[in-house]
């Protein structure tokens, strides 16, 4: 494995994808370079044989569970906000609300409209926009694949970057350190000349905003400097070994919490696997 060369062709993949991270995304699983990713690491620590599923077979949840596409919907929809204002266009909150908008009425449409409606309450309207979805290739350490990523909004205020990533789900849950790690690294490495804050942007699902007793969003500033990088780097380490057995040996073990993982249905299912 040449780490170095996997790298430059992640970086040629990056500059032909032109900022568009599902265009980069694509190209990356079609060239089958070797890379790593948040998202692969809590695949593989979750379970062997869904790290196989979702990174070796590319196969996709079945059922879909409605927590993805619903997560995935928001995140548009507030990217299409960004990006409307990032054109110069002056109805971007009506582009996003066309967006979600869908036939018909169901308790998951009316979470998703509450929470945009929160996400306009609490926009970054006093940033300018920089990038949004902004995909990103760094290296790691000697001996270990890059890691790709993307980033859901970049701003530029006072002087400073600041990185959002937006989270959606039933509850405001605890982090995990190593996203957070990965994207202090990246700044470290690739936008060390400016000061930088990063934030978790968190939406709840709620079905009525006046009937609820805790809030329906969060705002989180990340404190970069406590983050501790050579644990996360450990971390990594340990599940790109993993990995890379699963890549040599064909072989995954089934030895994950089968009741809350979305690929039971591709796992017990119609495929039966290595
Ligand atoms: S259903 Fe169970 S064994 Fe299969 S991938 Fe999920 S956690 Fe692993």
């Amino acid at each position: 494995m040449d780490c170095q060369a996997d790298y430059l062709k992640i970086q040629t993949l990056l500059e032909r994808s032109e900022g568009d991270s599902e265009r980069f995304v694509a190209s990356l699983r079609q060239e089958r370079v070797p890379h790593l990713s948040y998202s692969q690491v809590t695949s593989v620590e979750f379970c062997e044989r869904r790290y196989y599923l979702e990174h070796v077979l590319h196969l996709e949840p079945f059922p879909m569970p409605e927590y993805f596409t619903k997560g995935k919907r928001l995140h548009q929809a507030i990217a299409t906000y960004y990006i409307s204002r990032a054109g110069g266009i002056d109805y971007a909150r009506d582009r996003a609300l066309e967006y979600l908008c869908e036939e018909g009425e169901s308790t998951s449409q009316r979470q998703l409209e509450i929470a945009l409606s929160v996400h306009f309450a609490n926009s970054w309207d006093h940033c300018q926009v920089l990038a949004v979805e902004l995909p990103f290739v760094m290296r790691l350490a000697p001996g270990l694949p890059a890691c790709v990523g993307v980033i859901d909004l970049v701003l530029q205020h006072d002087g400073r970057v600041i990185l959002v990533d937006h989270k959606t789900g039933r509850d405001f849950y605890p982090y995990d350190e190593l996203q957070m790690a990965i994207y202090a690294e990246f700044i470290r490495e690739q936008l060390s000349s400016l000061p930088c804050e990063f934030y978790y942007d968190h939406y709840r699902w709620v079905n009525n905003l006046g009937r609820i007793r805790k809030p329906a969003f969060q705002r989180t500033k990340v404190n970069i400097d406590g983050l501790d990088w050579p644990s996360a780097l450990e971390r990594i380490s340990v599940a790109a070994e993993k990995m890379e057995k699963i890549h040599r040996t064909g072989r995954s073990q089934r030895d994950g919490p089968c009741f809350m993982c979305p690929m039971r249905g591709p796992c017990w299912g119609s495929y039966g696997g290595a």
